[in-house]
C-alpha cells in the first residue's frame, strides 16, 4: 500500500496533516462550531479525553490564536494517555489554578473507549464514559454553559438523552460531515446548563446506577424524550466516506505530509518494530509438513 493511499481514502486524515492538526477529529469540532457557534464568548474550557490534542489545538487557535487575541482564555485538557503539550500554552494544572474558583463556559468530551467490535459492549462503555463526563461537567460548568460530547447512537440511546435533558433544556444530536456515515458516532450539543433546583454535584453519580430494566424505546408521549437530530446533508464539505483524487484542487500539485504529532507510546509500537525487523514469531513447520506443501511434480 503506497504512502498516499490513505490520503486518497480519507480526505480529512490528509487535510489534518496538511493543516497541522494532530488528528482528523479537529474538523468535527470545527464543524460543530460552524453550526452551533459554541465558542462565542467562551473564556474557560475543559477538554475531556483530549489526547492526542487536536480539539485543544482548535480551542487554542479559535480562542487564543490569530483569530482571537484574548489573553485571559484558559483551556484545561485531560486524558488517560500522555499528551504532548500544545506549544506556548501552560500545563493543565497551572490553568486550573488560573480558573480562580470560576466555572467553565464550555466542556467538551471526545472520549471513546478502545472499541472491541462487540457493539453492545462498545455502546455500554461509551455511555458510561459520557455519563462520567456529564458528572464531571456538573461540577465545573457554569449555569447557562454548554457541554458537547461524543455519543454512540445505539439502541438504548434514549436513556442517555433523558439523562442529559435533566440538566440541559436544549439537547441536539449532531453528525458532522467529517464523521463517517458508517460510524454510529455522533455528538450531543447540550446548551444552557440548568441543573434541577437543589441539585448538588456528587462524585458518586446517581446516573450510573446501572438499572437498565425499563425498555426506554417502548415509552411514548411525554415520557419519551425525543432529541432533534441534525445531520450535514448538504454538499458544503468533503464527504468523509468518499475516496478523492490526490489532486484535490485542479492544478494544485499533491505533496505527502507526515502526521502532525505521532502517538507518544502507542500499543502497536512493539508489533511494528518486530514486523519491520522480521522478529515476529512464526509457526513451526515440521519437515513432514514442509514436504507436503512442496510443489508436487505431476507426470
Ligand atoms: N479529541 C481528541 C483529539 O482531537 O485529539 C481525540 C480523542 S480520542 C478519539 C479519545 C480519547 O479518549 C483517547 O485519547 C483516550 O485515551 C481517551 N479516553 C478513553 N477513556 C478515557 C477515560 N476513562 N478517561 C480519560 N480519557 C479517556
Amino acid at each position: 500500500m503506497g504512502r498516499s493511499s490513505k490520503d486518497k481514502r480519507d480526505v480529512y486524515y490528509r487535510l489534518a496533516k496538511e493543516e497541522g492538526w494532530r488528528a482528523r477529529s479537529a474538523f468535527k469540532l470545527l464543524q460543530i462550531n460552524d453550526d452551533f457557534n459554541i465558542f462565542e464568548g467562551v473564556k474557560r474550557v475543559v477538554d475531556l479525553c483530549a489526547a492526542p490534542g487536536s480539539w485543544s489545538q482548535v480551542l487554542s487557535k479559535k480562542l487564543r490564536g490569530q483569530e482571537n487575541k484574548e489573553a485571559d482564555v484558559k483551556i484545561v485538557a485531560v486524558d488517560l494517555q500522555a499528551m504532548a503539550p500544545i506549544p506556548g500554552k501552560s500545563t493543565a494544572e497551572e490553568i486550573i489554578g488560573h480558573f480562580e474558583g470560576q466555572h467553565a463556559d464550555l466542556v467538551i468530551c471526545d472520549g471513546a473507549p478502545d472499541v472491541t467490535g462487540l457493539h453492545d459492549i462498545d455502546e455500554y462503555i461509551q455511555a458510561q464514559l459520557l455519563l462520567a463526563a456529564l458528572n464531571i461537567t456538573t461540577h465545573v460548568l457554569k449555569h447557562g454553559g454548554t457541554f458537547v460530547a461524543k455519543i454512540f447512537r445505539g439502541k438504548d440511546v434514549t436513556l442517555l438523552y433523558s439523562q442529559l435533558k435533566i440538566f440541559f433544556p436544549l439537547v441536539t444530536v449532531y453528525k458532522p460531515r467529517s464523521s463517517r456515515n458508517s460510524s454510529i458516532e455522533a455528538f450531543v450539543v447540550c446548551q444552557n446548563y440548568s441543573p434541577p433546583p437543589g441539585y448538588i454535584p456528587n462524585m458518586s453519580n446517581p446516573l450510573l446506577d446501572h438499572h437498565y430494566d425499563v425498555d426506554f424505546n417502548s415509552l411514548e408521549g411525554p415520557n419519551r424524550v425525543i432529541v432533534p437530530f441534525l445531520a450535514c446533508g448538504d454538499l458544503s464539505g468533503f464527504d468523509s466516506d468518499k475516496t478523492y483524487p490526490l489532486e484535490l484542487v485542479k492544478g494544485q500539485e499533491y505533496s505527502y505530509h507526515e502526521p502532525t504529532q505521532l502517538p507518544i507510546n502507542p500499543p502497536y509500537k512493539e508489533a511494528c518494530y518486530l514486523r519491520k525487523n522480521d522478529l515476529l514469531a512464526k509457526p513451526k513447520v515440521s519437515a513432514e509438513d514442509k514436504d507436503k506443501s512442496a510443489p508436487q511434480q505431476v507426470n
